[in-house]
């Protein structure tokens, strides 16, 4: 049975302007991904510099983007295909965001579909899934997460095209976590569910935790049982502290 890498993602979200390229392209530089000696690290900036980071060839970092469309082309005004960022140079793509679901109203048959555009290219998907603080208010974590990873995973995944992450909407930002016991109970239950439904395989997809990860809480949170990285937002935009928690792996 193969276990799952860890990885650490970032998601820069609607942070970074060409006009500071030289400052992104240092931060990229800046973030040492020799700090975990058994960890793939990715960035996904926003669509406008995926191009950018992507074509720095010092740099060992993965570059992945933060959405896709569903077609490879067309009459889709303001949006991007997996094609398109497989071209820019991305091999990772975040979908089903909680952002996204919000902002956007986007629903897990939506990820689903995403998703297998995604396969199509040949990239990996990141596919979010988290409860709102309501549902956990209201004892409904396990009920709603596992519902939407039915839902967000196409049949066809498999742990070298999708990685899982894991963010309590409520944590997103907020300087919030659950307990170490919460996040191992959750992804646990995430991990069964992946073994009950692909078998023995369902052990190699790499889960991720993710809402307000930092430097301090990195080690702690990502030595938690079948957590195998972070999917990290706020705390990716500094070197120092993205690197903090790279170190996590070290
Ligand atoms: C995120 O938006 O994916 C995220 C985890 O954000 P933050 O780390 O800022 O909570």
């Amino acid at each position: 049975m193969k276990s799952a890498k860890n990885i650490v993602a970032g998601n820069w979200k609607m942070n970074g302007l060409v006009a500071s390229l030289e400052e992104i392209e240092a931060l990229a530089t800046l973030i040492d991904t020799s700090a975990a000696a058994d960890c793939d690290v990715i960035v996904c900036p926003p669509y406008t510099l995926v191009c950018s980071l992507a074509a720095m060839k010092k740099q060992k970092i993965l570059v992945g983007a933060q959405d896709c469309h569903v077609a490879v082309s067309g009459a889709h005004t303001g949006d991007i295909s997996a094609l398109m960022l497989k071209d820019a140079g991305a091999s990772h793509i975040i979908v089903g965001h909680s952002e996204r679901r919000a902002d956007h109203g986007e629903t897990s048959a939506l990820v689903h579909a995403k998703a297998t555009a995604i396969y199509i290219e040949g990239l990996k998907a990141i596919i979010c899934i988290g409860e709102t603080e309501a549902e956990r208010d209201n004892n409904q974590t396990e009920e709603v997460v596992l519902g939407q990873l039915k839902e967000s995973v196409p049949d066809d995944a498999t742990p070298e095209n999708t990685v899982i992450a894991y963010e309590p909407v409520w944590a997103i930002g907020t300087g919030k976590t659950p307990t170490v016991e919460d996040v191992a109970e959750i992804h646990t239950a995430i991990r069964k569910a992946l073994i009950n439904r692909f078998g023995d395989v369902g052990a190699g997809f790499s889960l991720l935790y993710g809402g307000s990860v930092k430097p301090s809480n990195a080690k702690e949170l990502m030595t938690a049982k079948n957590v195998n990285g972070a999917l990290v937002g706020g705390a990716s935009l500094k070197a120092s502290d993205f690197n903090g928690i790279i170190e996590a792996y070290r």
